[in-house]
């Protein structure tokens, strides 16, 4: 398979668009890949729409844009949630900025982008309700990047692209002239920016756990990126743990996603996020590795009110 992955989470104040963008993203995505959209478009009363909006919100979400594979990874909006904001970050290489062009960028949306300034992450900025007629995306634009000045970012990250969009049609343009028709301009911009999830798929199996799901059939579930090395259904393996032992495991079930779905897999793709069943007391910053040779990952640094609140 030559699909490519993109890992990106995306960013944004309560309000300025989200659920609304990725709801968009995914219907379309539907259009450049056949036997997606499908069962995604059966809903259409309220009460599904809302149902749909807290799913989009709590889950990981996977979008294909012709031979790519766009992850959405979840981020909680602020700071409350001591080292969540970190882990998210973890499995991302990119982040799109999402700004209200009437509003501009509020608090909540400084503390995680500079946690992802500080991880060296690559950004996109999306205006987003242009149609409002209110907007003043140029202002809004300007406010951002004295922001990514004052944030302390890096050249490269400075140079950000900057995309507009009406979240609630569905229309993106790089170029405020030109209106735009679908979300394409963004996918494109996704696709061109954010650098394709790399790593050695026959080198030794490190898979990080960032965050943990739960499923009435198969118990606790595992979300968590492949940096190295291919992981099999039914591969017995070692899990690194907090404490420095090893546990032995055997996979029962891998999963990857799929819009907002989780699909089975017979084995994992580099750079992917998967979700994995049959590890019992599996826990996030945790490494997944090999049995002979274990290779884990340094564990991620957990914010102490994260720790007190388990
Ligand atoms: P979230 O909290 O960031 O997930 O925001 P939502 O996606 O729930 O959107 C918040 C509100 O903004 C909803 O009423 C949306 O219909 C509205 N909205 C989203 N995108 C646009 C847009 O591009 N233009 C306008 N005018 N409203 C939008």
């Amino acid at each position: 398979m030559s699909t490519t992955i993109r890992n990106i989470a995306i960013i944004a104040h309560v309000d300025h668009g989200k659920t609304t963008l990725v709801d968009a993203m995914l219907k379309q995505a539907g259009t450049y890949r056949a036997n997606e959209a499908i069962t995604e478009r059966v809903m259409d009363s309220n009460e599904l729409e809302r149902e749909r909006g807290i799913t989009i919100l709590a889950k990981n979400t996977a979008v294909y844009y012709h031979d790519s594979k766009i992850n959405i990874v979840d981020t909680p909006g602020h700071a409350d949630f001591g080292g969540e904001v970190e882990r998210a970050l973890k499995m991302v290489d990119g982040v799109v900025l999402l700004v209200d062009a009437s509003e501009g960028p509020l608090p909540q949306t400084r503390y995680v982008l500079n946690k992802a300034l500080e991880a060296k992450l690559t950004p996109i900025l999306v205006i987003n309700k242009i149609d409002r007629p209110d907007a003043r995306p140029q202002e809004v634009l300007n406010e951002v990047y004295d922001l990514f000045i004052d944030l302390d970012a890096g050249e490269d990250q400075l140079d950000f692209p900057v995309v507009y969009t009406n979240g609630k049609l569905g229309t993106a343009t790089m170029d405020l002239k030109v209106p735009g028709v679908d979300l394409q301009p963004l996918f494109e911009t996704i696709v061109s920016t954010i650098p394709a999830a790399t790593g050695d798929a026959e080198g030794a199996l490190q898979i990080l756990v960032t965050n943990l799901d739960y499923s009435d059939y198969l118990g606790r579930l595992a979300i968590a990126r492949v940096f190295s090395g291919t992981l099999n259904f039914g591969q017995e393996v070692a899990i690194s743990k907090r404490d420095g032992s090893l546990q032995k495991a055997k996979i029962t079930k891998l999963f990857s996603f799929s819009g907002l779905k989780r699909t089975d897999i017979e084995k994992t793709e580099i750079g992917d996020i998967v979700a994995v069943a049959g590890v019992e007391g599996i826990t996030i910053g945790e490494t997944i590795t090999n049995l002979e040779n274990p290779a884990p990952l340094p564990l991620i640094v957990i914010d102490e009110p994260t720790i007190a609140m388990q």
